[in-house]
């Protein structure tokens, strides 16, 4: 059981995403309708102060209570590379995208799913600075090039500078396959997100949720609210080793905030893994977190981990979650003895292994 578990709940609702959905509830069009959604969003009836912050993005269609967008996935094969997943919503009007994929060939594959609509793609989501959510990003912006694409600037400063090297890394692996830092920098998402906004886009609204230093160094997640589908990123995976690159710990505090704020039954779709009732699968990534975390922790006792223990707890948790994958394109033992030392280094110890997350 997590020790977060007395902190006090964060309210159900977040309030800025209210406050941004006034104006457009106060546009003419958005008066002719009579909906929940549209009484929720011009009540409280404020100011429009909130005009100016947070964002709200727009495009030129009237916001309407639609009927619930179909939500498809496409999930990169891991014999190439990767497991991730690119989400794309489709709406009456055109298709919003959420994540591209790292390699030209799957982003190729996803691509060619979403053309099979025949409708425009009205904007693309990045939700995180990880190369397995961008590294397609070009292609998609060169087949859609009037798309709006979204990003935290955190994301986005983090994909431009390659903070953590990640781009090189890869590069360096993938060659061909996966984009040069210069073609990166010259497709950098173009409109910056941040927590509380809502970005209107086919009719619907896209709550921002922005989460801080946890597998990533931010996430975006985006809810829609009217129809209760979450887009967490890789905060939640099924099936999936976890890699939590920036804190571990702040992962479990989010993990509490994400469920004191949506439902057990609210869909979530994911960064790895099929989409589902929310409460299943945050129980299962809390559990996997919490067991390496008290792992981590029993090892690291004298101040030191070293390869040894990397490894053993690398071959206990392979046993204990026997269906769980590596990511990346690492075999799952490699993810995990890599990933015992990004904890210990986490909670101050020296790390004396060289297991390396490629
Ligand atoms: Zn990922």
């Amino acid at each position: 059981m997590s020790v977060a578990k007395d902190r006090p709940r964060a309210p159900r609702f977040a309030a800025p995403g209210f406050t941004a959905l006034r104006p457009a509830a106060l546009r003419p069009s958005a008066l002719r309708l009579r909906t929940g959604a549209f009484f929720k969003s011009v009540i409280p009836a404020a100011a429009l102060a909130a005009l100016a912050t947070p964002a709200l993005f727009a495009t030129s269609a009237p916001v309407q209570a639609a009927a619930a967008p179909t939500v498809h996935s496409f999930a990169a094969q891991p014999k190439l590379v990767d497991t991730t997943n690119t989400h794309w919503v489709e709406t009456d009007e055109g298709v919003i995208v959420i994540d591209t994929q790292r390699v030209f060939p799957e982003a190729e594959r996803a691509l060619r799913h979403i053309q099979r609509t025949g409708k425009p793609v009205l904007g693309i989501f990045i939700t995180h600075a990880h190369t397995d959510h961008y590294g397609g990003l070009s292609l998609f912006k060169a087949a859609f090039p009037d798309a709006p694409v979204f990003a935290a600037a955190e994301t986005t400063r983090s994909m431009r500078e390659d903070s953590r090297g990640y781009n090189a890394a890869r590069k360096a692996r993938h060659g061909d396959i996966f984009p040069s830092q210069d073609v990166i920098s010259a497709n950098l998402p173009d409109r910056t997100i941040d927590d509380g906004d809502v970005v209107e886009l086919g009719g619907l609204r896209f709550e921002v949720h922005k989460m801080g230093p946890s597998e990533a160094e931010v996430t975006s997640m985006l809810y829609l609210r009217d129809h209760d589908l979450l887009f967490a990123g890789d905060l939640i995976n099924d099936g999936f080793v976890p890699a939590p690159l920036e804190s571990l710990d702040n992962w479990l505090v989010q993990l509490d905030e994400i469920e004191a704020r949506y439902g057990a039954d609210t869909t979530v779709y994911i960064g790895h893994g099929p989409h589902g009732p929310l409460a299943p699968a945050l129980a299962a990534q809390r559990a996997y977190l919490e067991d390496l975390g008290a792992a981590v922790t029993a090892a690291i006792g004298d101040g030191v981990l070293d390869g040894a223990e990397a490894e053993t707890i690398a071959f206990d948790l392979e046993a204990r979650y026997p269906y769980w994958h590596g990511v990346g394109g690492n075999a799952r033992i490699e993810v995990l003895s890599a990933v015992a030392g990004f904890v210990a280094e986490q909670r101050g110890a020296e790390v004396r292994s060289d297991a390396a997350f490629r």
